[in-house]
């Protein structure tokens, strides 16, 4: 990712579960008079809005089209701008590699031409425009939603045959004078399909064509549009609205999705006491991969993309929940040090609305947390750091990225049985709060100050000033589940071993060995210090805890594998590198005891109100700070033939 000055976010490469955010950028506070001239410039930087001159003539009409041909399907644009004056400097346009579009590793952006005449980018990666008004053409590969590369790069566009869902900041370009965005009025134009309509998270579906005044192209902003959508499903539930549209061919999953938004929108709005965007909407796409289920959230627009599987299971319903949380978390928090809020509040948060919707299980939601605690206890070095010391950013080595995530969660966990606790509120009316507060813009200081504001600065310093939860089961016992401890038997192949510093009975990729037992059923197999190992069979599915007292007695330093192969196996198939050579050997695994396995099952009889829904006494829900809200940006006419363009 080149683009590291960009507020947009790179999520955890390694994850299953892909998410993103883009949020909103810093908006002046114009006043009333100047809103149109806010909502013209969305995204324009503050200090270019200030110095720049009059800009009513300058206009940018970005022009898309769907192309079906042999080779694969592709998106076509022109861009014609007009009203510049020719005396200035120079303009040019820049593609944003949002999504990895350099990272392609073949030419993406293809058949460029401007004012008629073939072009290519220049030495930085622009193309250069000229002086005054320009026609620029150029098309971009849609990925098929199934092939590799779609898998690899999520954020960049991509569909079957005759659909297509991109985004605006890696399509369009933003055209520069002197390095510095022009600031022009600005339309869409989106070309009917053959077959299907249009949809923008701007202004929502048409059947046809579909223009719109405006739309985000700048830094800091972003939203999706796609082809070949059939009509949306609408639906109102508590006041919010919902459109939800499948970009995969007929209605797939479209029912699936809404009832999931319908479900646990209005737990997050009852929870916070702040209502959502006046429309929510939802994009569904394939994720092209069996059990693997990703989504970005934006300003404008959400896009889901689902595994191919007949149904959701919990960890999808997950994700999805995960970003319409983001709804409420993650938009004004611009610090990109923040992230332990950001996604670790928003993936908490989430998990709870979940098991509060009734869309997982609380037993679901227990497993989750301590597999969440179990991921930050095998992180290294073993996470001594309170999460708000650390300078975690998301393009940062992956172990404090991800305690970022995992230890935010827990960190956001342990505040919320704090609260209830102390009956001092719960997360949810934290958050609220938060988003209460008049600054557009949240900075750590923000939250401290909000957490004293409620009385709760106690509650917020233990949960985030010290180390992060390595184990939630005492908070669970809290809050009502009934914690049962057995042993369990551990799977011994005698082998020390260790990879990217975690523990290596954790360890699931390729692993270099350490040592190995004599007596254990790894010597006969020929394996020895410094090979590299993995195992090619099943995963454990509920590993048990080790208990590190009698680990050390049982297994010492030989834990590889332990908690990774199951502990009925026969036999186990390792594959072994050594001096660039491979193979593969079968390895009889011992039984030893030693493990302890862990359950939380929910009591509701013991009377906890933990899962129970209590809306902030307040007559009516307040909605979102105006500088969150998403702006409806006028409804396009499918109909017309033609832009809509004018205040
Ligand atoms: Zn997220």
């Amino acid at each position: 990712m080149s683009h590291r000055f960009l507020v947009m976010f790179q999520p955890l490469t390694s994850r299953v579960n892909r998410h993103m955010t883009s949020r909103p950028p810093r908006l002046p506070d114009l006043g009333p008079v100047a809103e149109r001239c806010r909502r013209l410039l969305l995204g324009v930087s503050v200090a270019f809005l200030l110095a720049s001159s009059p800009i009513s003539a300058q206009e940018l009409r970005y022009e898309i089209r769907l192309n079906s041909a042999a080779s694969g399907q592709t998106l076509a644009f022109k861009v014609s701008g007009s009203g510049f004056r020719a005396a200035q400097a120079p303009l040019d346009a820049h593609l944003p590699n949002w999504g990895d579009w350099a990272d392609l590793g073949r030419p993406y952006i293809q058949n460029i031409t401007v004012n008629n005449r073939p072009a290519s980018p220049n030495m930085v990666g622009t193309i250069p425009l000229g002086t005054g008004s320009f026609v620029l053409r150029y098309e971009l590969p849609v990925l098929d939603d199934t092939s590799p590369d779609a898998h690899r790069f999520p954020h960049l566009p991509r569909g079957g045959p005759g659909t297509a869902v991109a985004a605006v900041f890696n399509t369009l370009v933003v055209i520069k004078r002197g390095g510095v965005p022009v600031a022009a009025r600005a339309s869409i134009r989106l070309t009917a399909p053959r077959t299907g309509g249009t949809f923008t998270g701007w202004a929502g579906f048409a059947e046809g064509a579909q223009s719109a005044r405006v739309l985000p192209v700048a830094e800091g902003e972003n939203g999706f549009y796609a082809f070949g959508v059939l009509g949306p499903a609408l639906h109102t539930a508590n006041g919010i609205r919902l459109e939800v549209v499948s970009a995969v061919g007929g209605a797939w999953r479209v029912n699936d999705i809404t009832a999931l938004a319908s479900r646990t929108l209005p737990v997050l709005q009852r929870t916070t006491g702040v209502a959502p965007d006046s429309v929510v909407r939802i994009i569904v796409q394939r994720s092209g991969l069996p059990g693997v289920t990703r989504g970005t959230t934006t300003r404008f627009g959400i896009a889901v993309a689902l595994p191919p599987d007949d149904t959701l299971n919990e960890a999808s319903r997950s994700v999805v929940v995960h970003e319409f949380t983001h709804l409420w978390i993650g938009r004004r928090f611009p610090d990109e040090r923040l992230i332990w809020f950001m996604e670790g509040f928003t993936d908490y948060l989430a998990l709870w609305t979940a098991a509060a919707a009734g869309v997982v299980t609380p037993d679901w939601f227990a497993q989750r947390l301590a597999a969440i605690a179990d991921e930050v206890a095998a992180l290294p070095p073993a996470p001594a750091r309170p999460l708000s010391a650390q300078a975690v950013r998301r393009d940062s080595d992956g172990s404090a990225e991800r305690l970022a995530y995992r230890g935010g969660a827990l960190a956001a966990f342990s505040l919320d049985v704090a609260l209830r606790g102390a009956d001092k509120g719960t997360l949810g009316s934290f958050i609220g709060k938060l988003l209460k507060t008049p600054d557009s813009v949240l900075t750590e200081r923000a939250i401290r100050a909000s957490a004293e504001a409620m009385g709760a600065g106690a509650e917020f310093r233990t949960a985030v000033d010290s180390v992060p939860l390595t184990s939630p089961w005492p908070a669970l016992r809290s809050v009502g589940f009934v914690i049962s401890e057995e042993p369990a038997s551990l799977v011994a192949l005698g082998i020390a071993a260790e990879a990217d510093g975690r523990q290596s009975h954790l360890t699931k990729g390729p692993a270099i060995v350490r040592a190995v037992d004599p007596n254990g059923p790894s010597a006969a197999a020929d394996i020895v210090p410094g090979d590299t190992v993995i195992i090619r069979t099943a995963r454990r599915q509920n590993p048990p805890t080790h208990d590190v007292a009698i680990t050390s007695v049982s297994l010492g330093a030989y834990t590889f594998g332990s908690s990774i192969v199951p502990s009925g196996s026969r036999t186990v198939t390792l594959e072994v590198r050594r001096s660039g050579a491979t193979r593969t050997v079968e390895v009889t695994p011992r039984l030893v005891q030693g493990g302890l396995r862990l359950s939380a099952k929910w009591e509701p009889s013991r009377a906890s109100r933990f899962f129970t829904v209590v809306a902030p006494r307040a007559s009516k829900v307040p909605a979102l700070p105006a500088a969150l809200r998403i702006p409806l940006m006028g409804a396009s006419d499918p109909r017309k033939d033609g832009l809509a363009i004018g205040y």
